[in-house]
């Protein structure tokens, strides 16, 4: 099955740190969300798989189009997809959005998962990295979605925030829990020269966290949630039982997913294509770049995702899908780092359970070196 993508490219205001494709300027909001139903007549066929399993608004900021206008666009999804087996809608929303009057209409939409842009609880921190809702709105805005029947909520959580420290990203975990959200989805804060935050750094007036500073605090994230009963399924989330995000997960097991709206990425095949052009211009018309994979990107893409999940390889797929030779290079390039202990194996040949290779949790935050030394340049 198949995911369907909508990328909401716009915010109200521009975080410190952020380089997402977005922009303040709303008032081509509306022009934009038309050309969306207009590139979801277009484009839908692009998808091999009819059926749809997941739909997810991202941006930007989604909870900046009205409810009404998000259920337009499923319904439109409805007649273009066979939808009877959607398990999952999300839609990423920013604390300061959800009112009273917000969720009582986003209740009679689909939308059956909430995506909340918290980032931490700690006041100074949501300040800092320029967070347009404070730690209070952001508890009453989890508070208010749970009241009106949501029990499926993601929030997200940067760390690795120079100059806080372990007692304010301790505030923002305990706090998180104490929430009752069934998700979290844990970044590391990275600088990107085009942002506020990169020029800053240029003039010396931010730092970045060294290295140490990162791995105790993934260290604490990880600690703290999985004590609490989360799982640690992949690099940046953690789920309860039952509450992994499906969207997410058909990206990382390769399934096909058509992104509609400027800066959304579509696979299908072979291809990936995405949409280069600002709100202004897609209001106008539409273009995607496109790009084939050959079989070696297919190879390094697989390795590059499935290392990042708890589940980690399977060297039977490889074999069956490329071959013996390549499952024996990846068997033999992993062997001293099962000696390190930075990778274990799972399966049994007696039981005939797969046989696969997998970064243990805990060192999730090395999962970049482990990986690249698997990759075919
Ligand atoms: S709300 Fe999200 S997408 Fe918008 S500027 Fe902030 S981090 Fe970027």
């Amino acid at each position: 099955m198949a995911g369907l993508y909508f990328h909401i490219p716009f915010c109200k205001r521009l975080c410190g740190y952020c380089d997402f494709h977005r922009s303040v300027k709303l008032r081509h909001l509306p022009d934009v969300i038309r050309m969306m139903h207009t590139e979801l007549d277009e484009r839908h066929a692009l998808l091999s798989e009819h059926r749809l399993r997941t739909i997810y608004f991202g941006g930007g900021t989604p909870s900046l189009v009205a409810p009404h206008e998000i259920q337009r666009l499923i319904d439109h999804a409805r007649q273009r997809f066979d939808c009877s087996e959607v398990e999952e809608i999300t839609l990423e929303a920013n604390p300061d959005d959800v009112t009273d009057a917000y969720v009582s209409a986003l209740r009679t939409t689909d939308i059956n998962r909430i995506s909340l842009g918290v980032q931490s609880l700690d006041e100074p921190v949501l300040q800092f990295m320029g967070r347009r809702h404070t730690a209070k709105q952001a508890i009453e805005a989890v508070a208010r979605l749970q009241r009106a029947g949501y029990d499926n909520i993601s929030v997200d959580l940067i760390f690795g925030v120079e100059p806080f420290g372990e007692e304010s990203l301790r505030k923002t975990i305990e706090g998180f829990v104490a929430l009752g959200v069934q998700h979290i989805s844990a970044y590391h804060l990275t600088i990107e020269p085009d942002t506020r935050f990169g020029r800053l750094l240029s003039k010396g007036e931010l730092r970045q966290v060294d290295e140490q500073r990162s791995e105790r605090e993934f260290q604490q994230i990880h600690d703290t949630l999985t004590a609490a009963g989360f799982d640690h399924y992949e690099v940046s989330n953690y789920a309860l039982d039952g509450y992994r995000s499906r969207h997410n997960s058909s990206y990382w097991t390769g399934d096909e997913y058509l992104g509609i709206g400027p800066g959304a990425h579509s696979f299908f095949g072979r291809t990936r294509q995405w949409c280069e052009l600002s709100p202004e211009q897609y209001a106008e018309h539409f273009t995607h770049t496109s790009e084939t994979l050959t079989e070696r990107d297919e190879r390094n893409e697989y390795l590059m995702v499935s290392l990042r999940r708890t589940e980690g390889i399977s060297l039977d797929y490889i074999r069956q899908r490329w071959g013996e030779r390549q499952a024996e290079r990846i068997a033999r390039a992993a062997e001293p780092m099962l000696r390190a202990g930075w990778l274990r194996e799972m399966g049994d040949a007696e039981q005939k359970t797969e046989h696969r290779i997998a970064i243990p949790p805990e060192k999730f935050l090395i999962s970049d070196a482990v990986i690249s030394t698997f990759f075919e340049v």
